[in-house]
């Protein structure tokens, strides 16, 4: 607040503290160059904080205090009369309605025809996720631009006006997870678009909406790292999202779609799983997906969502809802936990997702997953032609590892080959999945690249037949 210019050395106002609009931040014991203010030690019943205490025999009326203070009823100049009183809202507005039956605390999605003779479109990946993702009933976007993954929220910027949702280009990835963890916490569908290093920077609110269970979509395109790396396709995210998705005991299901069509499929399937679980999921591209255009078909529906019980949504039924990650109490939070890891020992055994081509009789089963499965896909059929009994087993969700599909394939298999485009991050989730699983199996080879350079299909047919000719 400024001083009034023309007030004279005698007549400069001095502070007036109205002690229950006082927060007790200290701006004000830091502005002073007087030593006038000090931090108070006594709780003020009215506001439950600790206002500062005023002595002002040394004061000078400077006024900085008044400016620093951010309370608009904090701390003011004594010859200022604020016109305020404390008042009920109810002799404003009346008394707040009152429930005449049962509260209507959960609202159902509801599902809208879509009319059956839409053309597909042809379109990259990033818009056939933002696509699917307002399909899913996504109105609530936050994200932080960072190439491969800018062109989605490119997209939703322009749309989500004209569908009365909400686009927000944050400040920082930090700023995009709290927006995502305040509007996921009021039960709307929420997402961004990420790669690498940005969701690398997204962990820590990943985890408070893990421990808090807060329902969110995070369509991460993965690109080649360590560090800034480059914008090349990679799959260099994979043991972050499966192994170390914030600390404590944090996982999502984490899905990992190989065309365009999935992007908008599994984008759908991301705000399902979300919001049965009421917990994150991750849809794990890399930059060629997120980049390469293809025909995509649209549902039949879309989805108007509804509105979960547990939501805070600041009305009458959700009035006593409450969304947090912490618990103070150590038995509490391991409590919290077992919770948390029931959950996701159901995610474990229902939601396990892959797709077979061509495994019924496979000798030498290949496993990829996004961009480098379709290189693999392709060599399966090359390899065919050798005469080679190959297959591709793809997993499509990474976390949990699909390892009930891959099992009663492993008998015939001598062969069990990883193609990636990361140093080994895929073949340590399908070791430790059949390391878990106790089953048997053929010795793991592999051809993977690294830094946003994918496998080629002559590489993986020469790496497979090469060995054939050995045997
Ligand atoms: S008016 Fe100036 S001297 Fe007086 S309490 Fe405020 S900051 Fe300190
Ligand atoms: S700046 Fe205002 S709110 Fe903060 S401690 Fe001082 S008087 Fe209180």
């Amino acid at each position: 607040m400024a001083l009034d210019p023309k007030a004279t050395k005698t007549e400069k106002p001095r502070p007036h503290l109205t002690e229950e609009f006082c927060k007790g931040c200290g701006r004000c014991v830091t502005a002073c160059p007087k030593h006038c203010i000090e931090l108070g030690d006594h709780i003020d019943p009215r506001s439950g904080l600790t206002p500062v205490t005023l002595d002002l025999e040394a004061c000078s009326g400077c006024g900085l205090c008044f400016d620093a203070c951010p309370e608009p009823f904090g701390l003011h100049p004594n010859d200022v009369e604020y016109e305020w009183e404390m008042s009920d809202p109810k002799e404003h507005f009346g008394p707040r309605p009152e429930s005449s039956g049962p509260v209507a605390d959960f609202i159902p999605d509801r599902k809208i025809p879509l009319p059956g003779d839409l053309q597909p479109l042809l379109i990259k990946g990033t818009y056939a996720s933002a696509i699917g993702a307002l399909v899913a009933g996504c109105r609530h976007f936050y994200g932080y631009p960072i190439t491969p993954s800018t062109e989605g929220a490119e997209l939703m910027a322009k749309v989500l006006p004209k569908l009365g949702g909400v686009f927000v280009q944050a400040c920082s990835e930090v700023a995009t997870v709290n927006h995502m963890y305040g509007a996921g916490g009021a039960g709307v569908r929420t997402m961004t678009f990420t790669s690498s290093p940005g969701l690398s920077l997204m962990l820590e609110g990943i985890s408070y909406m893990v421990g808090a269970e807060v329902p969110g979509v995070f369509v991460n395109i993965m690109r080649g790292g360590p560090g800034l790396g480059n914008i090349g396709p990679a799959q260099s995210d994979i043991a972050l999202v499966c192994r170390s998705l914030g600390h404590g005991n944090s996982h999502a299901i984490t899905l990992a779609p190989a065309d365009p069509q999935e992007m908008l499929d599994l984008t759908i399937l991301a705000f399902d799983l979300a919001f049965h679980y009421r917990n994150p999921v991750v849809v794990l591209g890399d930059g060629y997906l997120g980049q390469v255009t293809g025909k995509v078909k649209l549902p039949d529906h879309l989805i108007e969502p509804g509105l979960p019980a547990w939501a805070v949504y600041g009305d009458e039924a959700h009035r006593r809802n409450l969304i947090s990650s912490i618990e103070l109490g150590e038995a509490d939070l391991e409590q919290h936990n077992y919770a948390i890891q029931a959950k996701y020992n159901l995610m474990a055994d229902r939601e396990q997702r892959f797709d077979a081509f061509q495994c019924d009789d496979a000798e030498v089963l290949l496993v990829a997953a996004n961009t480098p499965a379709r290189m693999t896909k392709a060599a399966v059929q090359a390899l065919r032609n050798h005469g080679v009994k190959a297959g591709l087993y793809r997993p499509v969700t990474l976390w949990p590892f699909p390892i009930d599909g891959l099992k009663p394939l492993l008998p015939k298999a001598r062969r069990l080959v990883v193609v990636e485009a990361s140093l080994g991050q895929l073949e340590n989730e399908l070791r430790l999945a059949l390391s878990h699983a106790g089953v048997n199996h053929p010795d793991i080879e592999h051809v993977h690249h690294t830094g946003g350079v994918l496998p080629q299909i002559d590489e993986i047919v020469q790496a497979v037949l090469a060995e054939e000719a050995v045997g």
